[in-house]
């Protein structure tokens, strides 16, 4: 700010890194290594592990999990979702987000502090770079400038590890394969993807070291769902109100009983944890992403002055607020309900899918021809999908006329498993059979491997059947 610039100071708080003046206030929390960090880097590092495990996994010769949108094909676990799989895929997202509904109800905010690639990342990865480097002066170096030879070091591991990241996200999406062939291959044989994976390191990068807990505070909009989520029975981090209030210094082993004051002695050892800034005194806030530090911080607190821990626990507002807790209420027995009338619709139309998929299209140009011998040809093309785990071959017939004869360009190929061939072929028909311009063929296709597929398709003909 310039100088004799009068800011008048904000009425309330807005942002917990944001100061009067309008400049950011930079979060350096330090770190209790009390039971739920430990629980909780258990967990980080196992997600952590799993992120970078799973592009290498494959399940009956397929990849776990690709995500491939430029072919539209979304692999999960040995199974392939087209776009044409509307059901099952609308199945999927709804389900997923039930299942978030659900994990709300019952732990409030717990994916953010226990499962969030951010929340992992930064408090388990990134934060414990910076910690090392700047030593006992944590928190402090940032104000007075770290130096140079430090600064380097750390901006080469935020490199390293977002452009680690970057590249394993990237391998959902292209396959490890893939990826593996962009490694060792000239950028200049795939500028976009390089551009891509630069972009994306970057972005990582600006992210873990710039904007960090902003992405909680004031952009994830998981943050803002979770007060229409939450209900007061739910799993929040809170503070013992009626136990820690009225605040004040106590002299060791002194108890509320004889110093007038509750068990909270203003040690502000929870608000330099947290981070995200706030202080979880002043109750449930929209900014508290359930991390458990400020438990650990205050247990430890708690335990040095001989009094009992979880002034700061998981608690609920009910409970918080001496109201009957009551776990069992109704929307924990209607998102399982509905997830599982979910999940058995999902399997039962995934247990229907046949080995093959196929659509009949019209190939370009005249909607049909006449014959030396007068009769009707339309050209079409069958695009098949062989879905099953072996080689197959397709028959064509029309079910509804017998005397339709198929014609092929060339021989019918075998079509791989998990491979999409589109196959051109006619049909010829008297032009008896046509009426009004046309006919309505059930075409049946019948695989090697026994499944069949009927799919109605209307061949176009003369209005006049006799000229
Ligand atoms: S850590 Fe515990 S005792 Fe210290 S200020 Fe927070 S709530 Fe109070
Ligand atoms: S208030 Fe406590 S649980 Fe919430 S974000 Fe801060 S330290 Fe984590």
């Amino acid at each position: 700010m310039s100088a004799g610039l009068h800011v008048l100071p904000s009425e309330e708080l807005v942002l917990p890194t944001l100061k009067n003046d309008g400049n950011r206030r930079w979060l350096q929390p330090s770190v209790i290594r009390g039971k739920w960090w430990w629980r909780r880097m258990v967990v980080a590092y196992s997600i952590i592990f799993l992120f970078f495990l799973i592009p290498h996994l494959k399940w009956h010769g397929k990849p776990l999990v690709l995500l491939d949108i430029v072919s539209r094909r979304f692999s999960i676990l040995g199974y392939t979702f087209l776009p044409t799989d509307t059901l099952l895929l609308a199945l999927l997202v709804v389900g997923l987000f039930l299942t978030i509904f659900f994990t709300t109800a019952l732990f409030g905010r717990a994916f953010c502090g226990w499962a969030c690639p951010h929340t992992m990342w930064m408090e388990f990865v990134f934060r414990p770079i910076e910690r090392w480097l700047e030593g006992p002066d944590y928190g402090k170096a940032h104000k007075k400038g770290m130096n140079a030879f430090r600064k380097a070091i750390r901006l080469a591991a935020y490199v390293f590890f977002c452009w680690a990241m970057a590249n394993t996200f990237i391998s959902y999406f292209v396959g490890m394969e893939q990826l593996k062939t962009w490694w060792i291959q000239s950028p200049a044989r795939h500028p976009i993807p390089f551009l891509v994976q630069l972009g994306m390191t970057a972005a990582f990068v600006f992210h873990f070291s710039y904007f960090r807990e902003q992405l909680c505070l004031i952009a994830c909009p998981y943050g803002r769902f979770q007060s229409v989520m939450l209900d007061r029975q739910s799993l929040i981090v809170s503070y013992d109100r009626q136990r820690g209030e009225p605040r004040g210094k106590v002299k060791k082993n002194q108890t509320p009983s004889t110093s007038a004051v509750g068990d909270c002695v203003d040690c502000r050892a929870c608000v330099r944890v947290c981070p995200t800034g706030i202080d979880i005194r002043n109750g449930l806030q929209m900014e508290c992403v359930n991390c458990t530090q400020c438990i650990d911080a205050c247990d430890d607190i708690m335990t040095k002055l001989n009094r009992p821990t979880g002034l700061i626990r998981y608690s609920s507002q009910n409970a918080d607020q001496g109201m009957p807790s009551r776990f069992l209420r109704p929307r924990l027995f209607l998102y399982p309900t509905v997830l599982l009338i979910l999940g058995i619709i999902f399997f039962a139309v995934l247990m229907s899918k046949k080995s093959f998929d196929a659509v009949v299209l019209r190939q370009l140009g005249a909607p049909f021809v006449l014959t030396a011998e007068g009769d009707v040809q339309n050209l079409l093309r069958l695009k098949v999908h062989n879905r099953g785990e072996t080689e197959t071959t397709l028959d064509i017939k029309v079910a509804n006329a017998p005397d339709a004869r198929i014609g092929f360009v060339s021989a019918i190929p075998t079509i791989k498993p998990d491979h999409i061939e589109t196959i051109p072929f006619s049909i010829v028909m008297p032009r008896s059979a046509f009426s009004h311009g046309g006919f309505d063929a059930q075409i049946r296709i019948t695989s090697s491997t026994g499944d069949e597929r009927t799919l109605l398709c209307r061949l176009l003909g003369p209005s006049n059947p006799t000229n």
